[in-house]
């Protein structure tokens, strides 16, 4: 079986329609791991298998892999849990003898120069120490970071950041997407062994990234970039927990360095096709606040 977790999760659900795609992928052989039945209805209808699950409980994984499963593992939302968690699934996972263990971590990898790539170290030491074939996807950005926040950015005309100049090369969900479904489909041991380094084929800026928001929608926007105690204030007076302000200062200041506007053009390669520009995900989102 192809097994994926979260894929109840944005990027977990791109995956499956991926899959579910692909024609050389047998009907029944896609497998869901989730930890809430009732959020997977939609797949279970589509003739996905679910398997129930949750990284919080090492107890619930020993059901949810198979000897021989080509299974992605999807990094989890829970900042600061995230090792033992990944640890739990990766035990299941050597455990039941799986083939391939892919995993979604962060562009750059062992090299990640900031405090959200930490638990993703983590994890591919791990996976490393297990022995298991392994895979690792190093997921650079996704646009959707920036287009989610589109609201805020029209009602006070500024992208805010303190990322100075420094360029992103983002890409859309679904080419991430389409890059995971791709190692796990296709001949056995193609992807084993290797690290691939995705991002989008083009880095832009945050004071592009505002313009092409502009354009698109008509209205003023400019990028506004203040420094990085600032930022955390403004973030904290949107409601956003302090500590995870502290971490999205922290990626700016990272961004600003550049080590999120690296192109290997991986992602291009295993998709079979450029990766989606900024612009058309801007374009998406403002299509669907109308
Ligand atoms: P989502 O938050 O939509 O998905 C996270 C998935 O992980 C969900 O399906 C969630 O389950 C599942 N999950 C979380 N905790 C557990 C748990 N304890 N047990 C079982 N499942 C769990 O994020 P995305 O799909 O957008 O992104 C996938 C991952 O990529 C994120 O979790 C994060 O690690 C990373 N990420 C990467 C970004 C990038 O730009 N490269 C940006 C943001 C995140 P449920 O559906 O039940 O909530």
């Amino acid at each position: 079986s192809i097994v994926v977790t979260g894929a109840t999760g944005e990027l977990g659900r791109l995956v499956v329609d991926a899959l579910l795609a692909d024609p050389s992928v047998p009907a029944g052989s896609v497998v869901a791991v989730v930890r809430d039945k009732e959020k997977a209805a939609g797949l279970a209808e589509r003739g996905v298998e679910l398997r129930i699950a949750d990284y919080s409980r090492p107890e619930t994984l020993a059901g949810a892999f198979g000897a021989g499963d080509r299974v992605l593992l999807i990094s989890g939302s829970e900042v600061g849990r995230r090792v033992p968690q990944h640890a739990a699934v990766i035990d299941a996972a050597k455990a039941a003898g799986v083939a391939q263990l892919a995993y979604t971590g962060v562009l750059g990898g062992p090299d990640a120069d900031f405090d959200l790539a930490a638990e993703h170290k983590e994890t591919e030491a791990l996976i490393l120490a297990s022995g298991l074939p392994y895979t690792f996807l190093r997921n650079g950005w996704y646009s959707e970071n920036y287009t989610a926040n589109l609201a805020p950015v029209l009602a006070h005309g500024a992208v805010v950041s303190n990322a100075g100049d420094g360029r992103v090369a983002s890409a859309s969900r679904a080419d991430y997407a389409a890059a995971a479904a791709a190692v796990l489909t296709g001949p056995a041991g193609e992807h084993l062994g290797r690290a691939y380094e995705l991002s989008g084929d083009e880095a832009w800026s945050l004071a592009e990234y505002a313009a092409e928001v502009a354009a698109r929608s008509g209205r003023e926007v400019v990028h506004t970039n203040v420094p990085a105690a600032a930022h955390r204030e403004i973030l904290a007076g949107a409601g956003v927990p302090e500590f995870f302000a502290a971490i999205l200062v922290d990626v700016d200041e990272a961004i600003a360095r550049g080590s999120l506007a690296v192109r290997t053009g991986d992602l291009a390669r295993l998709i079979g096709r450029p990766t989606t520009p900024v612009g058309t995900t801007i374009g998406e989102a403002l299509a669907a606040a109308e």
